[in-house]
């Protein structure tokens, strides 16, 4: 199959092609379908599989043909993934004019909530800081109130090192009728507790 195969808009696909994507990958292949149609989604994928672009394409395309407030927010344990992910963004959002911002620890919070609250398109943040902006500052959760995604990268690292109630505190202020896309290395009871809570029959992707 071709990227145009998979439901991709012909920008996306040139798009893919400048970064030298000439193929979809196989997490790409199954996942992006998927996506479209509408399905929570758990991908068990390495780093290196393409996954990013998985998640990052459809949301890309969704956001193009119908942009408002913040259409996706992405949860990665650690800042430094939280960069790479936003890198990615724009690379396959730089036709777009895509604003993306970081929320990660060790950053102002001030200046974060500000950049929140201009509702950038996609949110890429860690669970620690999101809990606290989300919790501490009453105008953050209406800039979610219309979030279409909710991605979890990493999703086992970021269930194993404890984050459960930073977690519960994101899922309890998106939408109930956002799409959930789980991508993770390893298959975990935390994940299989989180596909059974999934409202918009999870589709299961292994390699
Ligand atoms: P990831 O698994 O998301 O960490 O992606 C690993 C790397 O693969 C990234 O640097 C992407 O630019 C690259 N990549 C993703 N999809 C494709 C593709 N379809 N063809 C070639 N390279 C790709």
């Amino acid at each position: 199959a071709t990227f145009a195969d998979l439901g991709l808009a012909e920008w996306a696909v040139q798009t893919c092609k400048e970064l030298g994507m000439h193929k979809p990958t196989p997490v790409q292949s199954h996942c992006i379908p998927k996506i479209f149609e509408g399905r929570d989604v758990l991908g068990l994928a390495q780093t290196g599989s393409g996954k990013t672009a998985a998640f990052a394409l459809p949301i890309l395309q969704g956001l193009a043909e119908n942009p408002f407030g913040v259409f996706a927010l992405v949860v990665t344990p650690t800042r430094e993934l939280a960069y790479q992910l936003a890198e990615q963004f724009r690379a396959l959002g730089s036709c777009l004019h895509l604003r993306c911002v970081v929320v990660v620890g060790g950053m102002d919070m001030l200046n974060q909530a500000q950049s929140l609250m201009a509702r950038p398109h996609v949110v890429i943040a860690t669970p620690g800081r999101i809990k606290v902006l989300l919790e501490e500052n009453p105008d953050i959760p209406p800039v979610f109130s219309k979030t279409r995604f909710l991605v979890l990268d990493e999703a086992d690292r970021v269930l194993d090192v404890g984050f459960e109630e930073e977690l519960r505190v994101v899922f309890q202020r998106l939408p109930k009728n956002r799409q959930t896309l789980l991508f993770s290395a390893t298959m975990t009871s935390n994940l299989e507790t989180l596909l059974e809570l999934s409202a918009n029959k999870a589709y299961f992707y292994e390699a």
